[in-house]
């Protein structure tokens, strides 16, 4: 792009809440032919709503919860974020916390080792009791997110979260699609989760349950496959994919990781900017012949 094409667009993406970092946004943003989204955040609102919590025998609900949620507390996950306000964070000093992207957090909360996250990860080597198991299966299946809750590694709780879809999101895969783009919907959640998004906003590509970096994965292999790769997410999962696309584009509201991995970001909550950003570059080329 042409410095005076960077700079009409620059100042047409700016009334739409669409910021270029530089000229490379520009020239790939023409080029895209294949959108990856992520789920949660994304695709949907990311305010997370506590659905149930099934608390496994010897255990109590409010314990189970109040350590959850004091660990959470350090999380800017959305599901950590639903957790986090089902109870005050007062179930003693959180020591070693550490946040695994695409997993879940754990740490040391009031002298207990606590652990919460996706099920594959909290369950990873321990044995599951059949009440959890089933609460599991029966809010995935439901198509809500589910994560698991350890205490000194007995997995004891499990909390179904469940999203809504952006009233955006449906118009704008519609759009993509009628310019003739590929769709794919990429997501750490699990495949249930993940299909309740896709069949609402008609995205039928999905990839489910996996972790940042078989996202980026999932890229390199659209590149190769000649594809030029435009990625929208919100969270800390979603920069190495960011990075690797063509063009990342980040919501306005996700993490300081994302914005900072994106080469646009997208100020509005609304995906409706997507469309308008892949159409800058193309629109700024009219207005300057
Ligand atoms: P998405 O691709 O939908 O944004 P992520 O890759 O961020 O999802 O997370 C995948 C899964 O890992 C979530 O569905 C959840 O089960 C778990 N997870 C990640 N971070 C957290 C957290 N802070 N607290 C609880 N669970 C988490
Ligand atoms: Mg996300």
């Amino acid at each position: 792009a042409t410095p005076t094409a960077l700079m009409v667009a620059s100042g047409r993406g700016a009334q739409l809440g669409i910021f270029l970092k530089g000229h490379q946004a520009l020239d790939a943003s023409r080029e895209v032919d294949t959108v990856v989204f992520d789920k949660t955040g994304t695709l949907t609102n990311g305010a997370l709503d506590i659905v149930s919590v099934a608390v496994t025998a010897g255990h109590s609900h409010d314990n189970v919860v109040g350590a959850a949620a004091t660990l959470e507390a350090a999380s800017e996950h959305a599901v950590a974020k639903a957790i986090a306000a089902a109870a005050d964070p007062d179930a003693g000093d959180v020591t070693d916390f550490v946040a695994e992207p695409g997993r879940g957090v754990r740490g040391v909360v009031g002298g207990r080792h606590v652990q919460v996250g996706s099920p594959r990860w909290v369950a990873r080597g321990a044995t599951v009791p059949t009440d959890l198991a089933r609460a599991r299966r029966d809010a995935e299946s439901a198509g809500q997110t589910v994560v698991y809750v350890a205490m000194d590694d007995a997995v004891c709780g499990a909390i179904a979260v469940a999203d809504t879809v952006k009233p955006s999101a449906a118009e704008t895969v519609r759009e993509l699609r009628r310019l003739g783009m590929r769709t794919l919907l990429v997501t750490g959640d699990n495949a249930a989760a993940a299909q309740k998004v896709a069949d609402e906003v008609g995205i039928d590509e999905v990839l489910a349950e996996v972790l940042p970096d078989e996202k980026v994965a999932r890229i390199e292999r659209l590149r190769e496959e000649g594809r030029v790769v435009a990625m929208v997410g919100d969270g800390i999962n979603d920069a190495p994919a960011l990075v690797t696309a063509d063009l990342g584009l980040a919501i306005g509201r996700g993490t300081d990781v994302a914005i900072a991995a994106a080469d646009i970001i997208l100020v509005r909550h609304d995906l409706r900017s997507v469309v308008e950003a892949l159409g800058l570059a193309r629109a700024t080329r009219q207005t300057i012949r």
